[in-house]
């Protein structure tokens, strides 16, 4: 939002403020729209024949605000770890409306699970069914569980965040339907282990409805399968998370309700075909969920022409950022600090780590910026924070959420005391 003097402002907080306040880089998330996109999912996915649920991915980014969010507007949570399995403990969320997925869950985060009291284990592989099974009696405690299937679909993104293709190291293969029967046949035969229905994810950043039809189209005709040949009833599916955000003016994600009716549409149509006893359907949204409500900003430092570039050198990078380094992610920037200024110069945006390969956005306009200017990095929401590293001993950026004109820091900057706490010189006793 743009304002008279051209100061740029997020939940109606200025951004020069919040550097000012907090220093760069910093995460900036606008809490109004991360409660939008949650009444949205909420509101959306509905249908008249399901029970239905939101499953939010806290890969995408997690912390007790953010936990408090999800847990007002009564989403599950989808954890894939120990870690932030113990992230919502602490939080009190609900764990009974948490999935715990992971293709090497240790025995320790299951047992974990079980004694947190989470509600739905994703089993993997059928290593974990046993042991899961084994574990659950051992504790007396009961626990729903879904299979993961790779249905073999693979949608159309970066092939780096494409999961769901046959040798995936997710789920098992569709093709495989006596392991996934037998693993079934073990779980029907334990008096703690419930069998659910069956899972699977097919992607990231989609873009294409079809998609998650075809997803739909192959687990229902698994299920059917299922019921039929083997009178196994599959109650429920859990689709997965995948639906794209806006990164750059290329990208128009499916708009969120037209994908939750789509889904919710294809569901109840295949199972009104094939007559399964379907009741309850999830989806798994992180990306759509968070992405756009944050940005990222930096303080531009020093600057550098080549033969072919301009270089504009930021405080931060692959470390608070790795997106683009890893899979080629493609950012929007401002310099907000000239924002009423034409935009003249093609400028390559270079974090500060030592890697050649760590540039946040490859030639993008931008007017001639100055050392001190902000920048501002659109759409970082996801992935961001979540992936951070202390790469070159660089402290993690703090993270604010803003909303009506107040600022709070949800997650502090890190220090050289906390890399320093590590530090330790044990004799370890073999
Ligand atoms: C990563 C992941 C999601 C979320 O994916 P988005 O692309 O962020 O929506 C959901 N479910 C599973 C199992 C995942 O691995």
């Amino acid at each position: 939002m743009r304002t008279k003097n051209s100061e740029y402002r997020i939940g109606g907080v200025s951004c020069e403020a919040l550097a000012e306040k907090m220093g760069t880089p910093l995460q900036i998330f606008d809490q109004e729209k991360i409660e939008n996109r949650l009444q949205e999912y909420q509101t959306y996915f509905k249908s008249h024949r399901f029970e239905t649920g939101v499953i939010y991915a806290s890969k995408a980014f997690l912390c007790k605000a953010m936990l408090e969010l999800l847990e007002e507007q009564n989403f599950c949570l989808d954890v894939v770890s120990g870690g932030e399995l113990h992230c919502a403990k602490t939080s009190s969320f609900t764990m009974s409306r948490i999935f715990f997925h992971g293709n090497n869950k240790s025995q320790a985060e299951l047992e974990q699970a079980l004694e947190y009291g989470v509600g739905t284990v994703v089993l993997d592989n059928p290593e974990e069914t046993e042991l899961l099974i084994s574990l659950a009696e051992e504790k007396r405690k009961r626990i729903d569980v879904l299979i993961r299937i790779n249905p073999g679909i693979e949608a159309h993104t970066h092939k780096y965040i494409m999961t769901a293709h046959l040798d995936s190291k997710f789920g098992i293969s569709i093709r495989k339907k006596e392991e996934i029967v037998n693993m079934i046949r073990s779980i029907e035969k334990s008096a703690f282990v419930n069998f659910e229905g069956i899972h699977a994810h097919i992607g990231s950043q989609i873009f294409d409805v079809q998609a998650f039809r075809e997803e739909v189209r192959i687990l229902a005709e698994f299920a059917e399968v299922l019921e039929k040949e083997d009178g196994i009833p599959v109650h429920t599916f859990d689709l997965g998370g995948g639906f794209a955000a806006t990164y750059t003016a290329e990208d128009s994600p499916i708009p969120i309700q037209e994908a939750c009716r789509a889904v919710l549409k294809a569901c109840e149509e295949e199972a009104d075909k094939r007559d399964l006893t379907l009741r309850r359907v999830f989806i798994e949204p992180g990306r759509s969920l968070i992405a756009e409500a944050g940005s990222t900003l930096y303080r531009i430092g020093f600057q550098k022409d080549t033969e072919s570039k301009h270089y504009i050198f930021i405080d931060g990078g692959m470390a608070d950022n790795i997106r683009p380094t890893l899979y080629q992610a493609k950012y929007n920037c401002d310099n907000i600090s000239r924002l009423n200024e034409a935009k003249t110069v093609w400028t390559t945006v270079a974090g500060k780590c030592c890697e050649s390969g760590d540039i946040l956005i490859e030639d993008i306009l931008l007017p001639p910026c100055e050392n001190g200017d902000l920048l501002l990095v659109y759409t970082t929401g996801a992935y961001g924070y979540s992936m951070a590293s202390n790469y070159n001993r660089l402290p993690r950026p703090a993270a604010v959420f803003v909303k009506n004109g107040n600022a709070r820091c949800v997650l502090r900057r890190e220090t050289f005391q906390d890399l320093e706490a590590l530090e330790c010189s044990d004799p370890v006793e073999i």
